[in-house]
């Protein structure tokens, strides 16, 4: 399929009239061939206008249409093939294996949320019959339900141009909750998005939906971005990014007239916490693994291990030695963007130069310009306790191990904590006394806790959290991966005394959907 640079609105191509961007090869820094037209304002109105009308019709549609619809997404992703692969590495500089990997686990989130759409507990159905005898007074019937929000707008994420772009995670979860999408496109990877965009347009096509359930626009500035999160028919927010944007658009959202919720995922360090004994027992083992984690995809991973919390002594020297040695032989890698690749350089920089910190070692030089070079630095719980800045998120390959007197100091740094995606615990069995008195502290700021491991490598699932308190993310209460992201575009609505020839499928008495669903507060299975 041949990238024309237009705007996908509805089922429409147009040529974007206000300015334009291009992509740009990651590795060599050269502009991409085409050149993608910027949405205008009236092409914006245009696709909220789509948007709005097809929000009612799909939304009622039935859940085997819904679910067909995610499939043929997926279907339509994989038979780009070849061209996809070939311009999201171009357009990213991240490795083939990892781009193929990618369409992977896009194609198997479509496909989790279609079986979650068909299965429709997501509707949560709740029935209360009325109890016309009930003394002192008669009981309403009360039948619940969960409803879409409305459309939707959707803002790529640079370093998962396919898992997290045009039809990922976000896309994905609100399609199936029924809420038509007007994605965003990333400027760090235009050509991909109009690639997964055409699939998902031709996908509502093929489906015979209305066709504003699906929109792609480019944006040559900030107001088109802007201009959906400020628009009364968008109803919710996907963003994943900048602490600095995702910010920016929940204020916007806060300041509408009505304010609606933005699932912004930002900025996180991710500690990852070394007890005595895991310590003294595999502290250089847990070294190389940690190196590995901290340089892989180039560190550009949302979950990436950047701090250390740990006891100082000669344990931590060991793993230290480990970690060190494994990352000198870590080559230097391709950065997303030159904006991404400059903004590492210069918060790497600022670290080294820090009074309070020592730079412990450095991955291989880089060979390119845009390649990041992979930093351990280290201070003491004094200086990270007094330095907020220190606190901050590199996005990159860069770690901060702090060495801390004891475990009541490393406890004490965990509560000073913001808000966090994943934290890991590196504990052996003589841990679990300390470990536990971690927990509360650990949950009050994390979403996901993990045991010998690092938050590298997010599994795609039903019982997985990737969300957490802010900053991690704009509303800790969710989670962007795995099938509970649907909840995120829903709201229960409640239906009192409605006939049942008003009633929606979902609640009818005979519950012709055959739902699982809870009569009066009890869990009924339909099978
Ligand atoms: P970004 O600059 O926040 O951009 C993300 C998306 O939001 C882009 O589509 C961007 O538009 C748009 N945007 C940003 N600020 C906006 C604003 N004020 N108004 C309207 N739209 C706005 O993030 P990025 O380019 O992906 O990466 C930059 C930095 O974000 C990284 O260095 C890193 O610190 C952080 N990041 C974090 C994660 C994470 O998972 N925690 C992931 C990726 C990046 P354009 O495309 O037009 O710029």
């Amino acid at each position: 399929m041949e990238i024309s640079g237009d705007l996908l609105i509805g089922k429409q191509t147009l040529r974007g009239t206000n300015g334009s961007i291009k992509g740009i090869n990651a590795a060599t820094g050269e502009p991409l061939e085409p050149a993608f037209g910027g949405a205008s304002l009236d092409q914006l109105e245009q696709a909220c206008a789509l948007a709005w009308q097809a929000s009612d019709i799909y939304r009622e549609l039935p859940l085997d249409t819904r679910a067909k619809f995610l499939e043929t997404i997926a279907q339509n992703i994989l038979d780009l093939g070849d061209p996809l692969i070939d311009r999201c590495v171009a357009e990213s500089g991240l490795p083939r294996g990892r781009i193929e990997g990618e369409r992977g686990r896009t194609v198997g989130q479509l496909r989790m949320f279609a079986a979650v759409v068909r299965e429709g507990d997501f509707l949560g159905v709740r029935i209360d019959p009325a109890q016309p005898q009930r003394q002192p007074l008669p009981r309403v019937d009360l039948r619940l339900r969960y409803v879409p929000l409305g459309p939707v707008t959707v803002f790529g994420a640079s370093n998962f141009p396919l898992a997290f772009s045009v039809a990922g995670g976000d896309t994905a979860s609100a399609l199936a909750a029924g809420c038509p999408v007007i994605a965003k496109a990333h400027s760090a990877h235009p050509g991909t998005s109009a690639l997964v965009g055409r699939a998902v347009q031709k996908a509502v096509a093929d489906c015979g939906l209305p066709e504003g359930t699906f929109s792609l626009l480019f944006d040559s500035g900030r107001d088109i971005g802007q201009g959906l999160v400020s628009d009364r028919r968008i109803k919710a927010v996907g963003f994943t990014g900048s602490r600095g944007g995702g910010t920016a658009l929940m204020k916007l959202a806060a300041a509408r007239r009505e304010p609606i919720p933005v699932y912004a995922e930002m900025s996180s360090i991710n500690p990852v916490l070394l007890f005595p004994h895991a310590l003294k027992n595999r502290g250089a083992a847990i070294g190389k693994a940690f190196a590995g984690s901290l340089a892989l995809g180039a560190g550009q991973f949302c979950t990436n291990p950047g701090l250390v919390l740990a006891i100082d002594g000669p344990e931590l020297d060991a793993f230290i030695e480990a970690t060190a040695a494994a990352l000198s032989e870590t080559p230097a890698a391709t950065m997303l963007t030159p904006g991404i690749h400059k903004a590492y350089e210069s918060a790497v920089n600022k670290t080294a130069e820090h009074g309070e910190v020592k730079t412990l070692a450095r991955g291989c030089a880089a060979k390119g310009a845009t390649q990041g070079q992979a930093a351990l630095f280290s201070t003491t719980a004094a200086a990270f306790r007094a330095n907020p800045e220190l606190h901050e998120e590199i996005f990159g390959a860069a770690s901060l191990i702090v060495r801390c007197p004891d475990l009541a100091t490393m406890l004490e740094l965990v509560e000073q904590l913001e808000g966090q995606l994943t934290a890991a615990l590196h504990i052996d069995e003589a841990d679990y006394v300390d470990a536990r008195r971690f927990l509360p502290a650990l949950e009050r700021r994390t979403g996901r806790i993990l045991v010998n491991g690092f938050g590298t490598g997010v599994e795609v699932g039903h019982a997985m959290v990737h969300g957490g308190p802010f900053p991690s993310t704009a509303d800790g209460r969710s989670t962007s991966v795995g099938s509970l992201a649907i909840d995120r575009f829903l709201r229960p609505v409640s239906y009192q005394d409605m006939p049942e020839g008003l009633l929606p499928d979902a609640l009818k008495t005979a519950n012709p959907l055959g739902l699982n669903r809870r009569l009066d507060g009890k869990l009924q299975l339909s099978k």
